[in-house]
């Protein structure tokens, strides 16, 4: 078995779902008291979260870079980047790196293109939703389109993860609103919807919402436990 290297984050609410979710699909698979391998470095959230509203990426990379090594020397075989907002530093953060780096974007698309659907709505930060990054793969490298909501709805989106979320509160007012964005999303012809930030599955999940859901937290950790079991980081 290799071992799963995390960058956690940003918030600690995330970190502990992909802690949780690694071990559980891991014992699952394993049976018995299998955990998985793995190694997490935490950061400042309250640093980051004030660099990322600065809109300074270029210090966000170096931050990632300094965690992704801390990462690697503490043995990992690869990385995964535990939010898909740091996603926009991850050039600068694989050209750190010597061992893979698992882009929280491929799973997700794989899963996309499992369920034949290739025009998807998005909500994520107002980072993931509006800049290139994220939906820039998505049609690049898996020909997939993202839908995002409305302004104004994408700023809703936003602040329920900042202000609610990643603090660990969950409101049901909140969920509502996400229900009402996820039906909008649908009468625009999107065949699922990703959940395209690590702390949403706190509030929304498949029973809440007909439209299918494809959760880049619980795609993200089965790909890494698959990685860390099918030595898939060899062919990578
Ligand atoms: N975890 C969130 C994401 O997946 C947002 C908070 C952050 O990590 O910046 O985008």
């Amino acid at each position: 078995m290799k071992t799963i290297g995390l960058i956690g984050g940003m918030s600690w609410e995330s970190s502990a779902e992909y802690y949780r979710l690694i071990n559980q699909d891991m014992k699952q698979r394993l049976g018995g008291h299998h955990n998985a391998r793995s190694v997490m470095v935490t950061v400042s959230f309250e640093r980051i979260k004030a660099l990322q509203h600065a809109q300074r990426w270029d210090e966000l990379g170096e931050c990632m870079q300094q965690a992704a090594l801390q990462v690697q020397a503490a043995g990992a075989d690869f990385v995964l980047l535990c939010t898909n907002t740091m996603h926009r530093v991850a050039p600068a953060l694989e050209a750190a790196l010597d061992i893979p780096f698992l882009h929280i974007v491929d799973p997700t698309a794989q899963a996309l293109r499992r369920s034949g659907i290739t025009r998807v709505g998005l909500l994520g930060t107002a980072f993931t939703m509006e800049q290139d990054f994220y939906r820039g793969r998505m049609r690049e490298r898996h020909g997939i389109e993202v839908v995002v909501p409305q302004a104004a709805d994408r700023a809703l989106v936003h602040g329920i993860i900042y202000d609610e979320l990643c603090h660990g509160i969950v409101r049901d007012r909140s969920r509502d609103a996400y229900r009402r964005i996820i039906d909008d999303l649908q009468d625009r012809g999107v065949g699922g919807v990703i959940l395209g930030c690590t702390e949403i599955a706190l509030l929304i999940g498949q029973d809440d919402v007909a439209l299918p859901v494809f959760d880049t937290t619980a795609l993200h950790a089965q790909a890494a436990v698959g990685w860390a079991l099918e030595g898939a980081v060899a062919t990578h």
